[in-house]
């Protein structure tokens, strides 16, 4: 058993300042965070609940565009008519996470700032993998199925979070409050890789909350579209996974082509990306952008398999977009 204090925290300020003890955490819908204190992963001495500060669950219109408070349940944005209409992508992302019971329990908040699934990091015996402060990667020489392909710097494990990659199809920006002040945060710096710090997911100090999660105009109402590939239809992280969005219908205009469950961030395929711009959805164009959506990748000994599986992914994503 680890003891340690829980505080329902009333407002934000309230909850940036009971943060500011050494090991204190927040939670959210607790069903990563709970699991991870259990196994010994985070040292906790406070817990600090953010369900008690009133309106942090909204779901609002903002011009064209959309805001989710951090404390939206998951099953709440996947049922929201306006998320669906502004941006499908996060909606289907929600709708596939996990499993009901999780998803009316786990907050967007909760999803985009989860520890890494890395079944070596989760293993109690491997308290010296360099994500736990040790010096060794098991999954460069061991079991590396589930790994990343893209950017393996020390750490070779994968973002879990679907909803992180469908909001970085939008452009999301993610609103930050800590003991300065507000902070606005666009989607593609909050994840952070192995090469910047391989002991944090995101750019968040330990007394700094997410309060909002904020869909501009630009890319809501477009267009948009999750895909995710695991073995079982629930419960189960993803092997890979694409958002795409699209500007301009089937004559590209912009677009933003984002894989999932291959690189410890949500990865922009850039490269398909750019090589969309100006074109008509083909089926030419949609195979040359998903071969062009892997260039780069290294495989480690057991994941080369993620390379087809996102081509395919990125090839289904970009047709259901044409059509
Ligand atoms: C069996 C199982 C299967 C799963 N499958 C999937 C899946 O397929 N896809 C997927 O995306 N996820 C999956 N998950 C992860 C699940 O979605 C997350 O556990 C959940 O979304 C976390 O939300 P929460 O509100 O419960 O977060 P919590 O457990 O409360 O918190 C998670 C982390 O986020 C931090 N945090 C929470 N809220 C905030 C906030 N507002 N500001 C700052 N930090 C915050 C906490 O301190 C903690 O570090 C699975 C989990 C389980 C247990
Ligand atoms: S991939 Fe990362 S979390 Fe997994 S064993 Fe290697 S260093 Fe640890």
């Amino acid at each position: 058993m680890r003891s340690f204090e829980h505080v329902n925290a009333t407002s934000v300020q309230e909850a940036v300042k009971l943060l500011s003890v050494q090991n204190a955490r927040v939670i959210g819908g607790g069903t990563d965070l709970l699991a991870v204190v259990k196994d010994g992963l985070l040292p906790t001495a406070r817990i600090v609940n953010l369900k008690t500060i009133p309106g942090l669950d909204q779901i609002k219109a903002d011009g064209e565009g959309v805001r989710i408070g951090a404390l939206a349940r998951l099953a709440d944005i996947a049922g929201s008519t306006l998320v669906k209409e502004r941006a499908p992508s996060v909606a289907a992302a929600a709708a596939l996470v996990a499993s009901p019971q999780i998803r009316n329990a786990g907050t967007i908040g909760g999803n985009i700032a989860q520890k890494v699934r890395c079944w070596y990091y989760r293993d109690a015996d491997r308290a010296d993998c360099y994500k736990r402060n040790g010096s060794y990667c098991y999954a460069v020489f061991g079991q590396s199925d589930l790994h990343a392909i893209f950017d393996g710097a020390a750490c070779f494990a994968v973002t879990p979070s679907d909803t992180a990659v469908a909001l970085t199809s939008v452009d999301a920006e993610v609103v930050v409050v800590g003991p300065k002040g507000e902070r606005i945060v666009p989607a593609t710096s909050f994840f952070i890789g192995p090469d910047k710090d391989y002991m944090r997911e995101v750019d968040l100090a330990q007394d700094e909350i997410i309060t909002e999660i904020r869909i501009p105009g630009a890319f809501a109402k477009q267009p948009s579209v999750f895909l995710k590939a695991a073995p079982r239809r629930a419960i189960d992280f993803a092997r890979a996974s694409v958002a795409a969005t699209v500007v301009g219908g089937a004559q590209v205009v912009k677009s933003r082509v984002v894989l999932g469950g291959v690189s410890a961030v949500p990865k922009r395929a850039l490269g398909a990306e750019a090589y969309l711009e100006g074109k008509r959805l083909t089926s030419d164009v949609i195979a040359k952008a998903a071969e062009l959506a892997t260039e780069g990748a290294k495989p480690l000994a057991n994941n080369a398999y993620k390379i087809r599986l996102t081509q395919g992914l990125v090839r289904q994503a970009l047709t259901r977009l044409a059509s």
